[in-house]
């Protein structure tokens, strides 16, 4: 994930920071040494305590055949989906399946909760408002591309009238996201609002409580399956950053948490004058 920042970069980067409450930053690419050398050893001091959780629903799944290359093992998900009818949001008005979009190796992956119109007409997630949003912090904020990333939903069809989508929904759909990530084998996996978070994490709690710190996050265990043991942060989802902006700046700290693991140069805060 090498980056350079030119000009427009990152004046648009810094009007990023200032949307999100952020102030006092030099204006220039900041030094990377300045955060941890080995993405899989950050620096403590920078982590907030993790937290254990074990993820214990039983899932029955088709088995991922080991040999697939990545692209070719996220197509054999797509397959194996088809035309799904598995729940009933395929027949309460969806236009098509947005399956996910982005780096089939990408380090960083961000789990949604599901399409909304704009996604379902154009069948790529994140591309609406709240997506804008969310490319916006993955460019500006984050100082990555949208296509060094993976994006994805819980639920893959979209619910009506954008209602929270149910659980057994979740449940029904959350194995295909399961191998997405198996498949992926990112980094880190960004949580985007509560659905993805207990749907993720198989806890009930309130965001409040979930945000703020990194997991230790591990796929159901299913006999013969690629299994994935990583990291997991959660924080809003854009859409609701949309609807309160005051907690951006919020966001933005779970943001700083995902960019000290990864190793992503960050803005260094203006010393004292
Ligand atoms: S939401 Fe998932 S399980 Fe339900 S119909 Fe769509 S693809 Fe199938």
């Amino acid at each position: 994930m090498a980056r350079t920042l030119d000009q427009n970069a990152l004046s648009a980067r810094l009007e990023f920071y200032r949307e999100m409450g952020i102030y006092g930053l030099y204006r220039r690419p900041v030094d990377a040494t300045a955060v941890s050398e080995n993405p899989e050893t950050p620096d403590e001091q920078y982590l907030p305590k993790k937290k254990e959780v074990t993820v214990t629903a039983e899932k029955t799944l088709n088995v991922l055949q080991p040999t697939l290359s990545k692209p070719d093992g996220l197509k054999a998900i797509r397959e194996d989906l088809g035309d799904c009818t598995r729940c009933v949001l395929h027949k309460q008005g969806r236009k098509q399946i947005v399956f996910g979009v982005g780096n089939p190796s990408a380090e960083l992956m961000f789990v949604g909760e599901g399409p909304g119109a704009d996604e379902d007409e154009q069948g790529i997630p994140f591309i609406g408002r709240a997506g804008q949003l969310l490319t916006n912090m993955i460019t500006n904020g984050m100082g990555l591309k949208r296509e060094d990333v993976y994006i994805a939903n819980v639920v893959k069809c979209r619910p009506p009238g954008n209602r929270t989508p149910e659980r057994e929904e979740c449940d029904t759909c959350s194995p295909f996201l399961f191998r997405q990530i198996e498949v992926i084998q990112p980094k880190m996996i960004v949580a985007l609002g509560a659905v993805a978070a207990k749907t993720l994490l198989g806890v009930n709690e309130a965001m409040a409580r979930l945000r703020g710190q990194i997991y230790d996050f591990s796929t159901p265990r299913r006999p013969g399956s690629d299994l994935y043991d990583g990291k997991l942060v959660v924080t809003y989802h854009p859409a609701y950053l949309l609807r309160d902006p005051r907690q951006k700046s919020e966001a933005w700290k779970d943001l700083q948490i995902v960019m000290r693991y990864l190793g992503i140069p960050m803005p260094a805060k203006k010393s004292a004058e």
